[in-house]
Formats: structure tokens, C-alpha cells, sequence
């Protein structure tokens, strides 16, 4: 499926792009969750300027919060952490 996100594709990128991406059904452990509030946090700012080990191409906003839309196979023993 195709979802719109805020991507860095470059480490230093003084703005996120807003593009399309693919989404792949959620895995086994996996939850599939309809964002509908998020924020740009200071580990995002990190990870933008490459001051932690993550490879390019990461999409931003990790503190979401949402509606559950589909849970993989083992959704039954699925457990949310919310913070
Ligand atoms: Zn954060």
C-alpha cells in the first residue's frame, strides 16, 4: 500500500521531504496502525544530522499515536507500548 511520510534521505537535510511511500502488510509480530498525530522530537533531529548510527532514509515522527488497522498473524498476543 502507499502512505504519505516525512523522509531524510541524506544525513544533514535541513528539511524533511513529504513523499509517498510503500507500506508493506504488517509481519507476524507486526501491527498496522493509522497515524493520526505525530511530532518531529529531538532523537528525529538526531537521526536527520546522522549523530546516531542509523542509515539514511529514515521517516520521522516515531511518537505517534493512532488506530490499530490490521495485526499480523500473531495479533492475538499482540501487546502496545504506549508512552
Ligand atoms: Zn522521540
Amino acid at each position: 500500500m502507499k502512505t504519505e511520510a516525512w523522509t531524510v534521505r541524506a544525513h544533514g537535510q535541513a528539511v524533511p521531504e513529504r513523499e509517498t511511500v510503500n507500506l508493506e502488510e504488517p509481519g507476524d509480530n507486526e501491527a498496522l496502525v493509522r497515524i493520526v498525530a505525530t511530532g518531529i522530537c529531538g532523537t528525529d533531529l538526531h537521526a536527520m544530522g546522522g549523530h546516531f548510527p542509523t542509515p539514511a532514509g529514515v521517516i520521522l515522527g516515531h511518537e505517534g499515536g493512532g488506530v490499530v488497522e490490521a495485526v499480523g498473524k500473531n495479533g492475538a498476543s499482540l501487546t502496545l507500548m504506549l508512552r
